[in-house]
């Protein structure tokens, strides 16, 4: 969708903007005055995982959940361990940062590499480290996600990327069309309102 369609969160509206006018995420690196939407900022990637930032709008996320995109293959998986009523355990580390509820509900629709963390692996240096061995390219775009909550995560500095492992399913929220969290993100900002997301 296009992101001027979306409501946006407060916290997502103060972030910088591309030229077209879409809010940068806190983890992109920005090179020459443009970001690199694409890829992911070592630096504000860890500064996320010490700090416990949100990945998108950069505020503090609150003691509780968290919540991140994941693409068609996670999604399918996270769908089977709950039909199957076993718990799921994200063993496979991922680069993907969490955030807040409603960052990442409007992430989902809004952005492509945000919405499809598999799509931005595939355009990067970061597919080929192994750990994505398992994200067949080119199909991410094609396949669902969803937004899933988590009761907690880990994480692992190293000398060159940040890892992140999630733990306890706590929210699955599934998105077949690019505004399917449409209602749901409204009903989010309205309940937490102008101030920091929670
Ligand atoms: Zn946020």
């Amino acid at each position: 969708m296009r992101f001027d369609s979306v409501p946006m969160p407060p916290a997502v509206g103060a972030r910088p903007r591309d030229t077209r006018g879409y809010p940068v995420p806190a983890i992109t690196p920005w090179e020459d005055g443009e970001p690199q939407f694409a890829r992911t900022d070592f630096g504000r990637s860890a500064d996320c995982a010490r700090r416990r930032l949100c990945s998108v709008c950069n505020a503090l996320l609150a003691p509780g959940p968290v919540w991140r995109v994941v693409g068609a293959e996670e999604s399918a998986a996270i769908a089977g361990a709950l039909a199957a009523g076993r718990p799921y355990r994200n063993l496979a580390p991922t680069l993907e940062a969490p955030g807040h509820r409603a960052c990442m509900l409007y992430a989902s629709m809004v952005c492509p590499y945000l919405a499809r963390p598999d799509a931005r692996r595939g355009l990067t240096a970061d597919a080929a480290d192994g750990l994505t061995a398992h994200v067949v390219r080119g199909a991410a775009r094609g396949g669902q996600g969803a937004v899933v909550g988590f009761g907690g995560f880990e994480y692992a500095v190293t000398a060159d990327r940040v890892l992140f492992r999630f733990l306890d399913v706590v929210e699955f929220l599934p998105h077949e069309a690019a505004d399917t969290h449409l209602d749901e993100l409204r009903a989010e900002l309205a309940r937490t309102g102008p101030g920091q997301p929670r």
